[in-house]
């Protein structure tokens, strides 16, 4: 049952949970995030080590999510722009494609010089432009199969040597089963907005969520073991009682607390070893990608966008891997002579700064894939929040959290008015 004087009460600190509550809140409606760990962030987090900013596991927000538009203080982040493109290494040569994603208009001439043979050039500006200059409903309704499958009319070079080794350190996976709806979406996305950093690590973006929230809002060490009935069980045994509840945990989590969710979501998975440098002539700012599987999905010197992220002048080299049968496909040796080689670093010593396995980083989105899932568990009481609601994405964990706050704060309105009638 509801009762007015209580909060409610989310689970989980993460952009989903943080963007629940920050928009609960400016409704006025009396709100606790609960959080096991001692941060906020979920999967935004960042550590400093060794005076090197690392997140943990190579990652970008786009500045043209539409969710980033209202409700974040951008400002406040103070950005880092990686450039518009991307370096990739096919047959031993280093080719860029900087304007087809920034510009489809200049598609082709840039390609002429590029990865590809001109025919494929030609198709390559033609998908690229027929994701950007649609609209993002015309998008979501085409037929969704998998984004290999929506590829089958392109050139192979074009599928094998520029979009799958793309995508593949964006939905992290290889064989790219993903939606074609959401890699389409994405596509517009790299095209219209830049892939930036906060100069202080990825942990501003939560960081600046919560600063939204009055002060004790955010209850941090504070795991949850299970939801009952007119409240939550924290996991060292006391039961807070909630107006209503939202689980805004990680998508196996939330699939462990409330169970009428039914099978959770395979987990994609990645490993970023991050490398600390001599800087050497010639660094280029771009995200390497390598057609020529050396097992490295992509690689880029942060600090030569966000100088910020080293103090002691080194460059430092993210470099990601992804899994297969569990573990990372190279370890930290081989993916530094593969990132050597792709950003055509010369001799040096290179130090391991840090390495951070990420098994559970997005929830598979293998086609068909509903743009949106219901959010509703128990009707006027039970909700539920998280990438997995909508796309696995700092884009989908705001709008999912918002997304359920609106339809937390209608419920809690009509329930209001009931009484009051
Ligand atoms: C390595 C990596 C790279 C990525 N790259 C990109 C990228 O480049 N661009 C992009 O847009 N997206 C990227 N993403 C995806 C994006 O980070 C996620 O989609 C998003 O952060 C998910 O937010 P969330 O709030 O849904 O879940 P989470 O961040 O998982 O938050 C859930 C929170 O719930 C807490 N919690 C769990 N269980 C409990 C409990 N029992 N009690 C209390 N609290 C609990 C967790 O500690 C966590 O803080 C990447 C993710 C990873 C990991």
């Amino acid at each position: 049952m509801l009762t007015t004087d209580l909060p409610v009460v989310i689970i989980g600190a993460g952009l989903a949970g943080l963007a629940c509550a920050a928009r609960l809140h400016a409704e006025q409606v009396p709100v606790v995030v609960l959080e096991a760990a001692e941060a906020v962030g979920g999967r935004i987090r960042t550590d400093v080590v060794d005076g090197f900013t690392i997140d943990r596991g190579f990652q970008v927000l786009n500045t043209a999510y539409p969710a980033l538009q209202t409700g974040v203080d951008v400002d406040r982040l103070a950005l880092r722009r990686l450039p518009r493109g991307v370096r990739i290494r096919r047959q031993g040569a280093l080719h860029d494609i900087r304007h087809p994603l920034a510009s489809p208009g200049a598609a082709l001439g840039d390609l002429t010089t590029s990865v590809v043979g001109l025919r494929s050039k030609v198709a390559l500006a033609r998908y690229v432009a027929s994701s950007v200059a649609a609209r993002p409903s015309t998008i979501k309704g085409r037929a969704d199969v998998e984004a290999r499958a929506a590829w089958a009319q392109l050139p192979d070079d074009v599928v094998d040597d520029v979009l799958t080794a793309f995508f593949a350190g964006v939905v992290l996976e290889a064989e790219i089963t993903t939606s074609r709806v959401f890699t389409d979406l994405m596509m517009r996305m790299f095209v219209h907005g830049n892939s930036a950093v906060p100069a202080a690590g990825m942990q501003a973006l939560p960081e600046e969520l919560a600063r939204q929230l009055p002060a004790g809002t955010v209850r941090l060490g504070t795991p949850v073991a299970s939801v009952v009935e007119g409240g939550v069980a924290l996991a060292d045994g006391p039961v807070l009682e909630a107006r209503g509840v939202v689980v805004a945990a990680d998508p196996w989590t939330a699939h462990e607390l409330l169970p009428e969710l039914g099978a959770p979501p395979a987990a994609r998975a990645v490993t970023t070893y991050y490398f600390a440098a001599a800087p050497w002539a010639d660094i280029d700012p771009l995200l390497t990608l390598d057609a020529d599987g050396s097992g490295v999905v992509n690689s880029v010197v942060l600090t030569a966008s966000a100088p910020e992220y080293s103090t002691d002048g080194r460059a430092l080299v993210a470099t990601s891997v992804l899994h297969a049968t569990g573990r990372p496909v190279l370890d930290a040796a081989a993916a530094q002579a593969a990132a050597r080689e792709l950003h055509q670093a010369p001799g040096g010593d290179w130090e391991l700064v840090a390495t951070r396995d990420v098994p559970h980083a997005l929830p598979a989105m293998t086609a068909p894939h509903p743009l949106r899932k219901p959010v509703e568990v128990i009707p006027d009481r039970l909700w539920v929040a998280g990438d997995h609601r909508d796309t696995s994405s700092i884009q989908g964990a705001l709008v999912s959290g918002r997304r359920t706050a609106n339809l937390v704060a209608t419920a809690l309105r009509s329930a209001t008015a009931g009484r009051t009638r």
